[in-house]
């Protein structure tokens, strides 16, 4: 019990004359704080929402109280995003909507190499950085060919992590000297096109990370008559942490175990292949909160590094893989939706240990290697979407009751009518007392229909007028937690959840979700989010906070005929890619947006599905749906269940359907 719940209790036990006087002195400072009431600010809203934490340099809240971009970071541009939003809907591009800034993407390249470039010279480090991206990430056409374009310059090369991606990395990376690492599961197929991408002139480099592909090897390097650029993925012992952390230790499931790369070592060195093995790799998961993991997992790979080479291979290359994390509450803190460091930490402590294992050892320094993901693909996208709808409890002015009717209606109402700063924790639970008796009564058939909906009004005003005091007072006990959630509203969003936000769903990944737009008007609801699937779990319940979780997200009561706007950031990395068709809501449509010295242009429309396009998915023929709805009205017009005028209108509704948008216009 804290400090305050004490003190509110012991002002029950109080004699009557001071309890008086300390609810005079409670009613004044509520009375006080509700006539000094100040308009709402942006400075409200930018703390509420944490978006300097979250958002800096690209997201801030400008004096309309607009949301804006500034893709460039400190570079200078901006945009706002709820008039990019009115002209890309003038466009004719519904939402959901998802926005990528492909100078944030650019940004984020700068900043990754830029880290790496001071760190270097501040160690006076004797290597290079050559940076990869991870495919998986976002496997997007038009990201990943930005992503070779603005990397170029720091010859920024790919990684891919299955067949599909190296198919990917293998057209779209044709920067001379960029890596091109390839990992995951790999087959004969596999293994030959990586080995004969060096004719192409890539740098391809081949990581073991099963003990049977180092035979796979040999016999594609026998047969091709090409030596390869062979690399070995450890399994080391640091752990990584939170939900991503068992990418690593014993039972992870790619890597070799250090027995393994023994043997692996020595297999190479019968084949002839030593002077082949140049690459050490490691990846001890995604989202990696706290630096002293990271630094923990650098030790270690450096001294294995360093070992390989005393072994007679031909080292040349450490790469440490992903789990630069991104801090997605703004907390800048070790909790699982942040991280307790900046990306310059993250290569310092990278490019500082390896250099130091080295020199001990009097040993070459490798050319560094990162496979950031998160970092790099997470800012440059906003999904936006739009509100349809909301259901609330019914919180306006509770019904009168009269003498003449039912006791508990009495009780209720006379419950309602004390609520004061004083017992309002009494009150509840006397109202929810009632309440229960209420649906008993009615249960028996004491009570009638109306009189059930009566009580229950008065039940929800009760808790409105609690709720309104604890908002005030700015101090909630305990038992009083759940109120904002159970009286919470649910807004309705042209989403699915588990198409645009999978990791929310699937693993309460926290995403900060905020309104674009009224962001200079308090805003008084509360409320949770459902999305258009009918699945109970297509919903957001559960909102970024300080370091936690909170279960309602504060929004704007929403206007008659006006849209309201909210988004989610931060979603560019793996979001996007692993959408499914959960009720067939299948892609939504994205736009690609580059500033201008005088705005912005579009670059690319990526349109979403469409219904047709989802219902190929799951084997259905338009041209048959279509078949059977017509042979289906022409059936009801002979029997005159239908008029002429009806069965066009909805013959032309279900074509105009199937070749529309899976989400809803509005
Ligand atoms: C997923 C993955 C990455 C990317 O990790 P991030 O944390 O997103 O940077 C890098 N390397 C490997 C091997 C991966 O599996």
């Amino acid at each position: 019990m804290g400090l305050e719940s004490d003190t509110s209790e012991n002002t029950h036990a109080l004699p009557a004359k001071s309890a008086n006087l300390v609810q005079r002195a409670a009613l004044k400072k509520a009375d006080a704080i509700t006539r000094v009431e100040k308009p709402w600010t942006i400075e409200q809203s930018e703390e509420l929402y944490r978006i300097k934490g979250w958002g800096e340099p690209y997201y801030s809240i400008n004096a309309l109280g607009h949301v804006t971009v500034s893709p460039k970071g400190d570079r200078g541009g901006s945009l706002d995003l709820y008039e990019l939003i009115e002209a890309l809907r003038r466009r004719n591009l519904g939402l959901p909507l998802v926005i990528r800034f492909s100078d944030i993407l650019e940004d984020r390249i700068e900043r990754l190499n830029a880290c790496f470039a001071r760190a270097i010279a501040r160690y006076n480090y004797g290597g290079v950085y050559r940076g990869v991206f991870p495919v998986k990430c976002n496997q997007h056409r038009h990201l990943v060919e930005d992503l070779v374009r603005f990397g170029a310059p720091h010859q920024f090369g790919l990684e891919a992590g299955s067949k599909p991606e190296l198919m990917i990395a293998l057209a779209a990376l044709t920067t001379p000297g960029a890596l091109l690492i390839c990992n995951g599961y790999k087959d004969r197929e596999y293994v030959e096109t990586a080995i004969l991408a060096s004719r192409l002139g890539k740098t391809s480099i081949i990581v073991i990370e099963q003990v049977e592909e180092v035979q796979m090897v040999i016999d594609a390097s026998r047969k091709l008559g090409i030596e390869p650029v062979v690399g070995v993925r450890a399994k080391l012992s640091t752990k990584g942490s939170g939900r991503w952390g068992c990418s690593t230790g014993d039972r992870a499931k790619f890597g070799l175990t250090i027995p393994e790369m023994m043997a692996a070592v020595e297999k190479l060195s019968e084949a002839g292949l030593l002077n082949c093995l140049q690459l050490l790799h490691f990846h001890i998961g995604s989202q990696i909160s706290s630096i002293s993991v990271i630094k923990d997992a650098i030790r270690e790979a450096s001294q294995i590094y360093v070992e390989l080479l005393k072994l007679g291979a031909n080292m040349k290359y450490l790469d440490v893989g992903g789990g630069l994390a991104v801090d997605y509450d703004g907390s800048k803190s070790k909790y699982h939706a942040s991280k307790n460091y900046n990306m310059q930490n993250y290569a310092n402590d990278i490019v500082a240990e390896v250099k130091e294992a080295c020199e001990e050892r009097s040993m070459p320094v490798p050319t560094l290697i990162s496979e950031s993901g998160r970092a790099i693909a997470s800012h440059q996208s906003v999904l936006v979407f739009d509100v349809l709808g909301v259901s609330d409890v019914s919180t306006g002015t509770p019904p009168e009751v009269t003498e003449k009717e039912h006791l508990i209606l009495r009780n209720l109402y006379e419950t309602y009518q004390s609520i004061a700063l004083l017992n309002y924790q009494e009150a509840y639970h006397d109202a929810i007392q009632f309440k229960e008796e209420a649906i008993s009564l009615f249960n028996f058939g004491y009570l009638s229909l109306p009189e059930r909906a009566k009580a229950e009004r008065l039940y929800w005003a009760c808790c409105a007028k609690i709720r309104e005091i604890l908002r005030l007072q700015n101090y909630v006990p305990d038992e009083l937690e759940d109120l904002e959630r159970t009286m919470a509203s649910i807004y309705y969003v042209n989403l699915s959840v588990f198409q645009s936000a999978p990791d929310s769903w699937a693993i309460d990944q926290l995403f900060p979700i905020m309104p674009v737009h009224r962001l200079d008007e308090e805003p008084t609801e509360r409320a949770t989010l459902a999305d258009l699937t009918c699945d109970s779990d297509g919903k957001i319940d559960q909102f970024i906070d300080l370091q936690a979780t909170k279960p309602v997200l504060e929004v704007h009561p929403l206007k008659p005929d006006k849209p309201y706007y909210l988004a989610m950031f931060l979603g560019g990395a793996y979001q996007e890619i692993m959408g499914n068709l959960h009720n067939l809501f299948g892609d939504t449509n994205a736009v690609h947006i580059k500033l201008t010295p005088t705005g912005y242009q579009i670059e690319h429309v990526v349109k979403g599905d469409t219904m047709t396009q989802v219902m190929n998915y799951v084997e259905y023929d338009p041209e048959d749906l279509i078949e059977s709805m017509r042979q289906q009205t022409e059936q009801a017009l002979q029997d005159k269940r239908i008029t002429i005028e009806e069965s066009q209108l909805l013959l032309q509704n279900y074509e105009r359907g199937l070749t529309g948008y899976t989400y809803l216009s509005s």
